[in-house]
């Protein structure tokens, strides 16, 4: 069996890293197919450095660029690629345009996909990734579906039952596998003047936020709101799509401590000692919950409803009284919770199902 690992952005490199791991433990015939969507040290190198992953075979350089620019781009320089390679699989992970270009290349190949993390559905197809979700679900061969909610969502849109398997989110195989390193990092702390337990940590990038500006300003709004209602420290390491955006519309962040992006043990680290997070990202919802720690969803949906259903998350919208009432909320709650997403074993998982599949 020989494998294609498509990725292309710091969430993949992240949720991949256990299935890479997998595939150098069990000596397996596989190379990384990086597509260059995430392309600075800070949102790419530093991950395959810090989690220790070998090196992408070819790097297609795609950058940033509109939706059809980046997803024709990559079609193209996908297809060259396998059709030199000829995978038996390609494996894909999550809801970008890498991931949308992986599966609709290999698809047309005739070479089976699998996709790690199947089965998300926020059911607001004005969000990019959710378009991507839906393309490749309905396009793999194997579905990893994190939970029994993601499989049943699977079931409920007409995908056969024995291609989905559930196999646990590897969000929580890389934070098991990474939580202990990240102690090492506990200076970042002093660094920038921060007590456990004592600040928020806020992470916003998607492109319904930042890309509106009324949206941006008001959660711009309501964090200078939090930091003067609960007095606790507000740090926010910046991605680079929201710093372009602040910077064109003048907005500024008051009393809110902003922050290059982290490093993933920097940034673990932070998370677990946060009092409480503030994010519209989809990962750190999942991380939140994994770390016990409370977690206020900067959006109207999630397409990871396990975290409100075990009351580690709730939706706050963008509207800064509704933010300040949810963070009052749940900065008081017990986090007494159950992990949802599994036992930090679906990179095995997954592998295993593949190979009892072709060899
Ligand atoms: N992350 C990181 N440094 C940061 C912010 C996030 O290493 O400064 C990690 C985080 O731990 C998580 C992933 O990046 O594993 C989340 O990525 P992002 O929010 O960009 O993507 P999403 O999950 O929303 O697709």
């Amino acid at each position: 069996m020989k494998i294609a690992i498509v990725l292309g952005t710091r969430p993949e490199i992240i949720k991949m890293s256990p299935i890479i791991r997998e595939c150098e433990r069990l000596n397996l015939d596989y190379f990384i197919l990086h597509s260059g969507q995430h392309y600075s040290y800070q949102m790419d190198k530093v991950f395959f450095d810090q989690l220790k992953l070998p090196n992408f075979k070819y790097n297609l350089d795609v950058g940033s660029g509109s939706h059809g620019e980046q997803t024709g781009t990559l079609l193209s320089r996908i297809e060259k690629v396998l059709i030199k390679e000829e995978p038996d699989v390609v494996l894909v992970q999550g809801d970008t345009n890498t991931v949308l270009a992986g599966t609709l290349t290999a698809s047309k190949l005739k070479i089976p996909v699998g996709h790690v993390e199947a089965g998300l559905r926020s059911f607001d197809r004005g969000m990019p990734e959710e378009i991507n979700r839906v393309v490749a679900d309905h396009l793999s061969e194997f579905l990893f579906a994190p939970t029994n909610i993601s499989k049943d969502l699977l079931v409920h849109e007409g995908i056969p039952e024995d291609k989905i398997f559930i196999t646990g989110n590897t969000v929580v195989d890389a934070l098991f596998q990474n939580l202990k390193l990240s102690q090492d990092k506990a200076e970042i702390l002093e660094k920038f003047g921060l007590n456990k337990k004592e600040y928020f940590l806020v992470t916003l990038h998607r492109q319904e936020n930042v890309d509106c500006p009324k949206r941006l300003k008001s959660i711009s709004n309501s964090l200078s709101k939090i930091n003067n209602s609960f007095g606790f420290d507000l740090i926010f390491p910046i991605h680079p799509r929201t710093r372009k955006c602040l910077e064109k519309h003048g907005i500024c962040l008051d009393g809110t401590k902003c922050i290059e992006p982290l490093d993933y043990l920097s940034f673990l680290f932070l998370q677990s000692q946060a009092r409480l997070i503030l994010t519209d990202s989809g990962s750190v919802q999942e991380e939140a919950c994994i770390l016990k720690v409370p977690c206020v969803t900067l959006r109207e949906n999630t397409e990871r409803p396990e975290t409100i259903k075990v009351g580690s998350n709730v939706l706050a919208g963008t509207l800064p009284e509704n933010i300040l009432e949810m963070t009052s909320k749940m900065i008081k709650v017990t986090p007494d919770w159950t992990n949802p997403f599994g036992d930090g074993q679906s990179g095995n998982r997954i592998m295993e199902i593949l190979i009892s599949k072709f060899q």
